[in-house]
């Protein structure tokens, strides 16, 4: 009797170690994994660091290049055109401005607004500006305060930044930086929070004249859309009743390269056209 109890002790004692043997090597591996891990997730976190430095450096280097670039363009007299698109896009007319484009191997700045998002894609994919144009485009709505119109712009920012992955820094006011429907301490707040967060507005200094009217006449358009001066910005629409654009932007086109333009898109260091001044920056 004695002898069985014995044995069954001994074989409890020994269950027992077992049990816990496996508990501690449980742990030690569990301790283990975890150490690694963290030291994985170290090593990733130092890597993102060392990338978002190159990043950042890699940007300082294209916006030193780019303004380089103007500066030489500028110096050595040669022309540019800045096609720009606003209100758009739309179905019946951005398909086609982008085919011309396409066509003529030249690149435009589209100011879009907040409709028909799914054809931002297109814009950005084939190498044009996306730039912001206010995402309502509703002069009382975006000009009622300097919170409203800034809660539209990020409303269109962030539609564009799902959509095609751009931040755009470019902006466009709706009826330009001398609107007059704008109350004038707001639209100055506004510019002073546009500069303190790196926008850059845009106006133009060539009408193509398409705003005044629908179906305004193509050879008017053709007409009014070629300004003689050695960097033009040249206003044009996208919208839905602006079809007599795109019939006129090839002989638009045509006019500018026979003339010995090149085509480029809007930056944030491109020359700046603006009906009222933006300051160098806000402190
Ligand atoms: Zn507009």
């Amino acid at each position: 009797m004695k002898k069985i109890i014995t044995w069954i002790m001994l074989i409890l004692s020994l269950g027992m170690i077992g049990y816990s043997g496996q508990i501690m090597y449980t742990n030690i591996k569990g301790n283990v994994e975890k150490g690694t891990l963290q030291k994985d997730i170290k090593k990733l976190d130092e890597t993102i660091k060392e990338k978002n430095i190159m990043l950042t450096e890699v940007k300082t280097k294209d916006a030193e290049l780019r303004k380089k670039y103007n500066e030489i363009r500028q110096q050595k007299g040669i022309k540019v055109v800045y096609l720009t698109f606003d209100d758009g896009p739309t179905p019946n007319n951005t398909p086609r401005i982008l085919d011309i484009l396409k066509k003529n191997n030249i690149k435009g700045t589209f100011f879009v607004i907040g409709q028909n998002p799914d054809m931002y894609k297109r814009i950005v994919d084939e190498g044009h500006a996306i730039a912001i144009h206010t995402y309502s485009h509703i002069y009382k709505e975006v000009y009622a305060s300097e919170d409203a119109f800034f809660k539209d712009l990020y409303k269109l920012r962030d539609l564009i930044i799902e959509k095609t992955g751009v931040n755009p820094k470019v902006t466009r006011f709706p009826g330009g930086s001398s609107t007059t429907r704008a109350p004038k301490a707001i639209k100055q707040a506004i510019i002073k929070r546009l500069t303190k967060e790196g926008y850059v507005y845009q106006d133009w200094n060539c009408d193509s004249t398409d705003a005044s009217g629908n179906k305004v006449p193509v050879e008017k358009l053709v007409r009014s859309s070629f300004c003689n001066v050695r960097e033009v910005n040249l206003l044009m629409h996208d919208s839905y009743a602006k079809t007599t654009t795109v019939e006129a932007l090839q002989q638009i086109i045509d006019t500018y390269k026979s003339k010995g333009y090149i085509f480029e898109v809007l930056t944030v260091d491109s020359p700046k056209f603006q009906h009222i001044k933006q300051p160098e920056n806000i402190d």
